[in-house]
């Protein structure tokens, strides 16, 4: 018995997908010509398809699991469970403008004509903000809609905004964010959930290892209380004698979002030679 999971084919939540199976153990050598994959080590098949498909798949229970942008749930609306969001492919649904316009809120888009790849979850926006605008919907290539008199305005994906800056384009609402999320088939033979509960515990022991760090720094002893408040670890921060008289080096796990503020409290405290090393697996 086989997980069947769907990941993209191609574009750009593939190259992290596999990554992310490998970096669980789930290692498949793919031509990327090939529909399905079957990993050596792990009952695992992979199913490359069409980003837009994959939510179909895996309600109709073709695919057990599935990798997709939480955007395309959002718009498709499938009957399918969301079991972990994982850290990449992070974008925002955003309403975008040319950028010499001024933009005084949502109610600016009525009667305005705006082009989308998401029609629905554009349609159910503007209902719930009581605008009427035309939706034009394309399928690609959104961004250049305004510059060819195609459309006032854009509702499309944005991460790091450059994209619209290149066509002219200001992000004026956003409307939400979305991440790669790992989804699962309600239709699923019961059989299934112990693998499933094996990869989801290999996931998160990769995904807490990437969101955090190894720290290693020599304290003043006096110091041991206050530095393990900000640092207090998995449990509690390991504390070792330094052979010099007085300090001590202490170890702990320190989140990557907090690093940079965590790292000035320390040194306030009197921490010297701070070292922070990658984790690989973590688990709690
Ligand atoms: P692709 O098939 O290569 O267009 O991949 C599209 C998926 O990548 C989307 O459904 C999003 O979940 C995700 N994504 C992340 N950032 C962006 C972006 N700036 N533009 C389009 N898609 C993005």
């Amino acid at each position: 018995m086989k997980l069947k999971i769907a990941v993209q084919k191609s574009g750009r939540l593939n190259e992290d997908s596999l990554k992310l199976l490998k970096d669980c153990g789930i290692a498949i050598e793919n031509g990327k010509q090939q529909l399905k994959a079957s990993a050596a080590n792990f009952p695992v098949e992979l199913l490359f398809l069409r980003s837009a498909d994959i939510p179909e798949y895996v309600s109709d229970g073709i695919a057990d699991l599935g990798i997709v942008g939480e955007n395309l749930l959002i718009e498709q609306e499938r009957q399918v469970k969301k079991l972990m969001p994982l850290g990449f492919g992070r974008c925002r649904l955003s309403i975008a403008i040319p950028k010499e316009e001024d933009y005084f809120g949502p109610k600016g888009l009525e009667g305005k004509k705006i082009a989308t790849s998401y029609p629905r979850t554009l349609q159910n926006y503007l209902q719930k903000n009581k605008i009427s605008a035309e939706i034009h919907q394309i399928s690609g290539s959104v961004e250049i809609a305004p510059n060819i008199g195609l459309a006032d305005a854009i509702c499309d994906l944005v991460s790091t905004g450059n994209t619209l800056f290149r066509n002219g384009l200001k992000e004026a609402e956003r409307m939400f964010t979305s991440e790669a999320c790992l989804i699962a088939s309600s239709a699923m033979l019961a059989e299934k959930e112990l693998l499933v509960q094996r990869l989801v515990f290999r996931l998160r022991a990769v995904l807490e290892a990437r969101f955090n760090k190894y720290i290693l720094l020599n304290i003043p002893n006096t110091q041991i209380a206050e530095i393990t408040s900000i640092l207090p670890g998995m449990k509690s921060p390991t504390i070792l004698p330094l052979a010099k008289e007085g300090w001590s080096s202490l170890h702990s796990v320190i989140n990557e979002n907090d690093f940079w503020d965590v790292l000035d409290q320390l040194k306030e405290k009197g921490a010297e030679g701070i070292l922070i090393a990658p984790i690989e697996k973590m688990i709690l």
